[in-house]
């Protein structure tokens, strides 16, 4: 038989008290500002990989009103290697909304949920782990324990199922020890309500778990339907001028928006092509071994074309270049493909 709200949450509390994290770097001397960068890193990132991101970025921006002064390019520099830029990106518009709108943390949920890149889940993580007020919250890890313990059979991203495990988030979350009772939920679908082989035995809920008692535990979550990603193809060009390599700064929305990339091509360009697209004169073009970046949409099959340029004609084409030099080391973010190319003919040197 489930159990009912007052047995659920006592059962999570009293393990979480036992066995829940308690010594990530965010849960030292918790504020609103560090629990809200911790959990937008934590958003499809696992925990050892926050870490140092973490690390890194409050020790240059200890606080909200440090942030809200940073320029984007450094934001997004101490970002690269997460992933998911948006994430950067928002954080520093946030930051901004709240020190002109705020003078500070918004405490209001609605406040805090108008701002950008914070969803519902986020939101009431934020005020819950750090004011103990009583929201729900449905991130990742917490939807795999609902969906195994009340046995939801449907796919946890269509509308009709996130609203059902809103409803039954809502069911299960205490008023009273939320700050415990949240995070044990995120800390229990994390290390014990594994993606696949859940631990049951160690489980606070294994008595009342409907996928425990039905045998389903590995068929539940049940997956989103599967689509083959698409397969795209580009040609990402270095051009090498006395060890410094050209890049250009992205427009802000789109594919890594705001970071420093190589210029790429979807066909292959002779050397006539690139050197007047370029302004330069090429001594020599090496085409280097292909390799796929993926998205959560698709996949990029990118073949680096390294361009060693005898001569500059014209050194800058628009504002967003520059010419950057290898082995030093970049004050703005780089796109992974890019950063890999230029590991790649640092390599060389
Ligand atoms: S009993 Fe197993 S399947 Fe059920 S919530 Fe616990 S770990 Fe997950």
């Amino acid at each position: 038989m489930l159990a009912n709200k007052t047995e659920f949450g006592d059962q999570v509390i009293a393990w979480y008290h036992q066995h829940g994290r308690k010594h990530l770097p965010w849960q030292q001397n918790k504020t609103l500002y560090t629990t809200w960068l911790s959990e937008v890193m934590l958003q499809q990132t696992q925990v050892t990989t926050v870490i140092p991101y973490f690390e890194r970025f409050t020790t240059r921006f200890p606080t909200l009103e440090a942030l809200a002064k940073a320029e984007e390019d450094e934001v997004l520099q101490l970002w690269t290697g997460l992933g998911y830029y948006a994430r950067a990106r928002n954080l520093l518009k946030a930051a901004k909304t709240m020190i002109s709108e705020h003078k500070g943390f918004p405490e209001n949920f609605d406040q805090v949920l108008a701002l950008p890149g914070i969803g519902r889940s986020t939101a009431g993580a934020i005020l819950s782990l750090t004011l103990k007020q009583a929201y729900p919250i449905l991130d990742g890890n917490v939807k795999r324990v609902l969906c195994r313990y009340f046995a939801i059979q449907t796919w946890s991203g269509e509308k009709k199922t996130q609203d059902k495990l809103w409803q039954l988030s809502e069911q299960v979350t205490p008023a009273q020890d939320i700050e415990y009772f949240n995070q044990a939920m995120m800390d229990l679908g994390a290390g014990i309500c594994s993606r696949s082989k859940p631990k049951c035995s160690l489980c606070p809920l294994v008595n009342s778990c409907q996928a425990y008692k039905k045998e389903l535990t590995k068929q539940l979550p049940i997956s989103k339907p599967k689509k083959d990603k698409p397969v795209k193809q580009t040609y990402m060009l270095a051009l090498n001028y006395k060890q410094s390599v050209l890049l250009a700064k992205r427009p802000s929305s789109g594919i890594w928006g705001g970071l420093y990339t190589l210029p790429e091509s979807d066909r292959k360009l002779n050397e006539a092509e690139i050197e007047q697209l370029f302004s330069v004169k090429v001594s020599k073009v090496i085409e280097k071994p292909e390799f796929r970046h993926t998205f959560t949409h698709f996949h990029l099959d990118v073949t680096p074309i390294e361009i060693e340029v005898k001569q500059v004609i014209s050194s800058i084409r628009d504002t967003s270049e520059v010419w950057f030099q290898l082995k030093s080391d970049a004050e703005f973010g780089m796109s992974v493909p890019t950063q890999k190319i230029l590991n790649l003919i640092s390599e060389q040197l």
